[in-house]
């Protein structure tokens, strides 16, 4: 225990406290394994909410950043750079989007989505009062621009005043979403499977509809699948389960797989009658180390089958799960899909996951009452029967 308190101690003397952290301090990991600095091993249930897809100690990934940090790790977004070109390429494939925008984060990509809604409303009617409909429970990350689309009071209030114009509905709620629909709304923007906000998926009919309203009076659909996204419903991007396209997308976490990295993406349209040069930039987004990590991640998605793996062994989770669901009176509702899912609690879940992770699981909470399930994709079905009897012992 020595070492490990004795950073611990340090870490809440020096660091701005911003997060009550568990008491662990992690120090390498090996698939779907983290070790603390006392050798203890754990069963990973986050990924680093949803950031080590490929699982720790991926050889193949390591190689491949190393590789390019020994090569060039920086330029300047004033020159051309080959895994940015390829990492671009790789997402379009995918995603079947036109333009690529990098960033560091999932946070500086949504200020990319807001600033191209704006844009685009600005060319067509030269106005600069134009509106954009967020949702209640959403969560978008936490500089202004995206607090000021987070559907969660509690984090915007001491901030205040946030950016203006936005107006919030509720996810699920297609009334709710037309009453606030003028002449001024430029964008309506949700996460496809909202995360932080306690595992909402978006449903089919509310998607298409927002489609149809969008369609209908140019106002861009912007799906937020920083969480969702990279192959965790079991497709790429979890919008493509409902054979629509948005105008504009963001992605992160995943999408580096450790590598700090996110994106915005947009249709071919929407590229050609918003941002232009002057817009925007950054200094670091788009650099080689990033683009590289990019690659190697969607190369392995493809070579291993992540979508498909995704999708099996999603469906056993949910079984699983269900069954404990079934087992417990406090657990109120289970939902989500592929390897997101949430179960919901008349209590708060701090204590469980506190007990989970001294018997060597790594869980973490959506808000006070969910425990969320955001596992490496390549977990297997013996990890999950691991976590879901450790789960057990803990209720
Ligand atoms: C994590 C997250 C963000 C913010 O990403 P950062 O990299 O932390 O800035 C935005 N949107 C969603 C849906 C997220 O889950």
């Amino acid at each position: 225990m020595g070492i490990m308190q004795d950073y611990i101690e340090e870490a809440e003397r020096d660091l701005l406290h911003t997060y009550n952290r568990y008491q662990v301090v992690f120090d390498h990991g090996d698939g779907v394994r983290l070790y603390d600095l006392n050798g203890k091993d754990y069963l990973d249930f986050v990924s680093g909410i949803g950031v080590f897809a490929l699982g720790y100690g991926n050889r193949e990934y390591n190689e491949a950043v190393k590789s390019q940090v020994d090569k060039i790790l920086h330029t300047s977004n004033y020159y051309y750079n080959v895994p940015a070109i390829e990492a671009a390429k790789a997402i379009k494939k995918v995603s079947g989007m036109d333009r690529v925008f990098f960033t560091n984060s999932g946070a500086e990509a949504v200020e990319g989505a807001l600033k191209t809604a704006r844009k685009y409303a600005y060319l067509k009617d030269g106005k600069t009062d134009h509106e954009i409909i967020a949702m209640n429970h959403s969560f978008h990350g936490r500089t202004f621009g995206a607090l000021s689309v987070t559907g969660t009071p509690k984090y915007r209030e001491a901030f205040q005043p946030m950016i203006g114009n936005i107006k919030f509905a509720e996810l699920n709620n297609i009334d709710s979403v037309k009453a606030l629909v003028n002449e001024k709304t430029c964008a309506i923007l949700f996460e496809t499977v909202q995360g932080e906000g306690g595992i909402h998926p978006a449903e089919e009919a509310f998607i298409k509809e927002v489609r149809k309203i969008c369609d209908e009076n140019d106002i861009l659909m912007m799906l937020d699948e920083i969480q969702c996204g990279m192959g965790r419903t079991g497709e790429y991007y979890a919008w493509q389960r409902f054979g629509i396209k948005p105008d504009v997308m963001t992605s992160a976490k995943a999408l580096g797989c450790g590598v700090p990295v996110g994106a915005f993406m947009m249709t071919e349209k929407v590229g050609q009658n918003s941002l232009v040069a002057g817009d925007h930039g950054t200094t670091y987004g788009g650099n080689p180390l990033g683009g590289a990590a990019i690659v190697e991640v969607f190369r392995q998605f493809e070579e291993r089958k992540i979508t498909d793996h995704v999708k099996e062994v999603g469906q056993y989770l949910y079984e699983k799960l269900e069954e404990v669901a079934k087992a417990h009176d406090d657990i109120k509702d289970h939902r989500g899909v592929g390897l997101l899912q949430g179960l919901e609690f008349d209590h708060p879940v701090a204590d469980i996951i506190n007990k989970a992770l001294d018997k060597g699981l790594v869980l973490i909470n959506a808000g006070t009452d969910i425990i969320r399930f955001i596992p490496p994709l390549v977990i297997e079905k013996s990890d999950v029967d691991e976590m879901i009897d450790i789960l057990n012992s803990c209720l």
